[in-house]
């Protein structure tokens, strides 16, 4: 079938910024702080993705200093003073109050001079050969063009690239399957008295009778009293006393880039909640009564789509922390956290420590398409590379990064690949980001 429809043309940016994210979120920051005219279009009636919508917290991974990960963990902080975010082996742990984070980073955005359309979707993009020079919106009141001289995929998805042409990948070597997908949610009505934490399968962590909380959430998948992969039930604190954010829920093998797979992987993992409540009531000393307060607006997509760049980040990157001469990103760091694709826990047993690692420009201009830059967890690299600069610290200092490409581009007239990166090394390093080591 071919459909065909006249679309209302508005104005031009200099920067289109697709996604607001975390990625999203700093890369229309730091291009309208370089004077870009900026657009940041995002699905949802708010900024953050997976910080907001998906209930996800804390902020983990660490980045070199100085950079805007800095700035929005300090901000969201700020009503919480004595707050620590302390340093662990995924980096440093910054907690986030959901409701918080979105009006914060919202502002965060409105105050940079950047323009922000909420419930705005990006459905298709403009092309002049291979340049993409705008998108196709469905906005409130109906689809819109819009045209930009450089155009930010921030979709987490990698969406706006795929449909411009560029080549990606998805999932692990030879089967193709992804990390599975969750519903995280919150519970509140915790006795803490009594209750634990457990940030993870290899915390060691015990009941007040001596049980290790690993292996007796392994024993309760056994009897069938948790769903099929759950073989841990992740209970992180929050600000609040009495209140947990349970990262739990799981749902393997769904292709998720199907409406079908999204749709099965939801009917499943709200199911799941209900589940995981009743588990932790029946059970777990101080959990009792606690009851569900939120849970997540979108599934939670760790893994998605890799766009193909001019570089692929390797496993050996990230593994030996190596560094490169186009540095963008600088020493990120965290584990490489790779949530098992077909069964429950972690896909290598004792997952690797990443060392602190670079990542070049070349992983966000993709092969290919030309004026579109990508950021954020669909950058190019391998799926365990992957696994370790997906976090949150890291793809908001990547926006940062690929939101000053963006504007120098607009500003001289060039495209990201044609670009000198010393002229963004400059800019980061003028604003006091580490880039180098001494
Ligand atoms: C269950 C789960 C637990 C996690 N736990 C942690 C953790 O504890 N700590 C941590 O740091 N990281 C964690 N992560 C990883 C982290 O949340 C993500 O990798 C990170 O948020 C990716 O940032 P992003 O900006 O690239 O994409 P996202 O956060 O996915 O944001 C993408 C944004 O783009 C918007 N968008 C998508 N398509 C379009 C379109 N066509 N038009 C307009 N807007 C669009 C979306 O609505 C969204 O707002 C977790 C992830 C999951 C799923």
């Amino acid at each position: 079938m071919v459909y065909t429809k006249a679309v209302e043309k508005t104005a031009h940016y200099d920067v289109l910024v697709v996604g607001g994210g975390p990625a999203g979120v700093c890369a229309a920051a730091s291009a309208a702080r370089e004077k870009a005219k900026t657009l940041l279009v995002e699905r949802f009636g708010m900024l953050g993705g997976m910080m907001t919508s998906g209930h996800v917290s804390p902020i983990l991974g660490s980045v070199g200093a100085g950079t805007m990960s800095d700035e929005i963990v300090a901000l969201l902080a700020k009503a919480h003073p004595g707050s620590v975010a302390p340093v662990t082996r995924n980096g440093r742990e910054a907690q986030v109050d959901v409701e918080e984070a979105k009006t914060v980073l919202q502002n965060f955005v409105h105050e940079s001079g950047a323009e922000i359309f909420f419930q705005t979707t990006v459905i298709d993009v403009l092309k002049q050969g291979n340049k993409v020079c705008g998108v196709i919106l469905t906005t409130p009141t109906g689809l819109m063009a819009v045209e930009a001289d450089c155009v930010i995929d921030a979709t987490g998805d990698g969406y706006v690239a795929m449909i411009a042409g560029a080549k990606y990948e998805v999932g692990r070597d030879g089967d193709g399957y992804c990390q599975p997908t969750t519903l995280e949610f919150v519970i509140d009505g915790v006795d803490e008295t009594q209750a634990i934490t457990c940030f993870g399968g290899s915390d060691p962590v015990c009941l007040p009778d001596g049980t290790k909380y690993s292996e007796f959430c392994k024993q309760a998948n056994q009897r069938g009293e948790l769903p099929e992969n759950v073989t841990i039930v992740r209970l992180h604190r929050t600000h609040y006393s009495g209140e947990r954010s349970v990262n739990a829920t799981q749902s393997n093998r769904h292709d998720t880039l199907s409406l079908q797979g999204i749709s099965d992987a939801l009917l499943d993992l709200r199911n799941q909640i209900d589940q995981v409540t009743a588990f932790l009531r029946k059970n777990i000393p101080g959990y009792e009564n606690c009851r569900v307060k939120s849970s997540a607006d979108v599934l939670g997509l760790r893994e998605t789509r890799r766009v193909l760049g001019s570089y692929v980040m390797s496993d050996a990157d990230v593994e030996n922390g190596n560094h490169f001469e186009d540095v963008v990103v600088h020493n990120a760091w965290f584990l490489i956290d790779i949530h098992n694709p077909t069964g429950g826990g972690q896909a290598e047993k004792h997952s690797k420590m990443a060392k602190a690692y670079d990542i070049p420009y070349g992983c966000f201009v993709p092969n290919g398409v030309e004026n579109l830059l990508v950021t954020g967890r669909c950058i190019s690299g391998t799926h365990r590379a992957h696994a370790s600069y997906r976090v949150m610290a890291i793809c908001m200092a990547m926006g940062e990064a690929v939101g000053i490409a963006a504007a120098l581009c607009s500003k001289s007239g060039t495209t990201p690949r044609l670009l000198p990166v010393k002229e963004i090394q400059k800019v980061l390093q003028d604003r006091g980001i580490q880039l180098f080591d001494d």
